[in-house]
């Protein structure tokens, strides 16, 4: 069945009042929504369970989003038992069959859109633009992963012997546990559930616990795309009572994770702990941190560069694995780039999402706290120039904070915050700064804004990490366009939004027919 080219969604014009009016509309009817209950969905059955977890809104601290039912190991056993039930029909499904429901998903994520952007407003502390941004990455993975498993369907091509047939199929590995992250509840949700079942996996899903109702609208798509009972296992739950327990399990096949460094070496080290009667080695694919960077030459636009580095530290609160926290500037134009960084972060209006304003509340009360302690450290470490506030009264919010005059071994150059702080350090030349920029255990994105050549050629070799780019922001990767993923301790290096992420969930069977 021919398939019509993959194409990205395109950003909804806020411009236009219609979009607008659409859009408040469904942040009043999400309004009404607020505070239901959510149970786990096993096998297809929807289960309440005695604990039950409140999802808070973010810029409204003492607003309830939902409760939402936590699993204990007792579910995750019949989680396992159910995805392997249904894995028996699945995965001997073909890639196109499963591909469609994809791109029925697809379509009603699109049909739900200003819904969907509504629910990441009160419960990620999104604004429109970076809601809407996000709705489009997930319908972006559903059309571009359902286009590339049906070509998954061929196997590869193989040298041709006379007397002999010899085909190389991809299979599936089985079950697998998704855990996914908060900061991208709707996209990276669905991007990692649905390249592992599109392939015939069948999956639980743990989703992050401080965006959890978001991970329920996202189940509610999959039922309405009619994918099988027991293909995709809701079990939101702690990651002390069950998480670990799912991830050590003897029958789970692969782990796909996305968060933090920290949680992300715990699985690996959990997954590949050996345990009796072992029948498989663990496949695991992580996604971690970043300690993201904005290289800038005294060739550079200088205006392009100011407006990429401010993008990229402070969308969504700097709270990207992308988000390029450093700014390495060349010291014959640090100061001019200084002060127009500033001049445009200022211009940054703090405020609740639901009004649409560029910086909202950070996470929750943790992530408040900690990125608080990194701007103390920071003013130690250099100068403040910009922010530096903090008012929890109503919502987490963290004016955006600039720190000039950083060494690179300070450690806000080297550690993530995951929050609106940058740090600016200044270099002699384009050498230094890629030296500088390679200075830190990660290797996810980075940008060089210049205009000499030479300058990119020698950053394409030396600037360490998975996602570059030239004369534009580091973050906003978009799906099937600069396939994303990172080097070191950013993760094991696999690039989502392209065929090879599909690889990680198959594995290849080589047939060959004497005849
Ligand atoms: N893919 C996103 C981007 O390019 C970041 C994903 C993340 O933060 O995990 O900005």
């Amino acid at each position: 069945m021919p398939v019509a080219p993959f194409k990205n969604d395109a950003p909804t014009d806020w411009g236009n009042p219609e979009n607008k009016e659409e859009l408040n509309s469904s942040l009043e009817f999400v309004k009404t929504e607020l505070g239901k209950e959510y149970p786990l969905v096993i096998g297809g059955r929807e289960i309440s369970t005695e604990h039950k977890l409140a999802s808070y809104n973010p810029a409204l601290h003492n607003e309830v989003v939902g409760y939402v039912c936590q699993a204990g190991k007792d579910d995750i056993e019949t989680a396992i038992t159910a995805a392997r039930k249904a894995y028996e029909s699945w995965s001997s499904a073909t890639f196109q069959e499963r591909a469609l429901h994809l791109f029925k998903a697809a379509e009603i994520m699109k049909r739900r859109k200003a819904e969907l952007i509504a629910w990441q407003v009160y419960e990620a502390g999104k604004n429109w633009t970076e809601a809407d941004g996000e709705i489009n990455e997930a319908t972006d993975f559903l059309e571009m992963y359902g286009r590339n498993a049906i070509k998954l369907e061929q196997g590869q091509e193989l040298v041709s012997l006379p007397g002999i047939e010899n085909r190389l199929e991809y299979k599936p590995l089985g079950v697998g546990a998704i855990i996914s992250p908060w900061n991208f509840p709707l996209a990276i949700v669905t991007g990692m559930t649905v390249s592992a079942i599109v392939t015939g996996n069948t999956v639980l899903l743990k989703p992050a616990s401080l965006t959890p109702v978001v991970a329920a609208k996202f189940m509610e798509i999959m039922h309405e795309a009619d994918i099988p009972d027991g293909v995709i296992n809701f079990v939101p739950g702690s990651s002390g009572e069950m998480g670990d327990y799912m991830v050590a399990h003897r029958d789970i096949n692969f782990v796909s994770f996305t968060g933090s460094k920290e949680v992300g070496l715990r699985i690996d080290e959990v997954a590949h702990t050996r345990i009796p009667d072992q029948r498989w080695i663990k496949r695991v694919v992580a996604e971690m941190g970043g300690k993201n960077g904005v290289v800038v030459d005294e060739s550079a636009d200088l205006d392009a560069a100011a407006d990429g580095i401010v993008t990229s530290a402070f969308g969504y609160q700097g709270q990207k694995c992308s988000a390029g926290s450093r700014a390495i500037i060349h010291e014959n134009v640090y100061d001019v780039m200084v002060n127009k960084i500033i001049e445009r972060t200022q211009a940054l209006q703090v405020g609740s999402g639901n009004e649409n304003n560029a910086i909202g509340p950070v996470i929750d009360e943790k992530a408040f706290k900690k990125i608080n302690e990194y701007v103390e450290i920071g003013k130690n470490e250099g100068i403040l120039v910009c922010g530096g506030d903090s008012d929890d009264t109503e919502g987490y919010y963290i004016t955006p904070t600039v720190i000039k005059d950083v060494t690179p071994e300070s450690r806000i150059m080297k550690e993530e915050i995951f929050g609106p702080v940058l740090a600016i350090c200044k270099v002699a030349n384009v050498e230094e700064g890629v030296e500088v920029y390679n200075n830190t255990e990660f290797g996810l994105t980075g940008a060089l804004y210049t205009n000499k050549r030479d300058q990119i050629m020698y950053a394409r070799q030396k600037m360490d990490c998975g996602n570059l780019f030239f004369n534009g922001k580091c973050t906003g990767a978009l799906v099937g366009v600069q396939p994303f993923g990172g080097y070191y301790m950013s993760g094991t290096g696999s690039k989502t939004g392209c065929m090879d992420y599909l690889l990680n969930f198959v594995q290849a069977k080589t047939c060959a027919e004497n005849f």
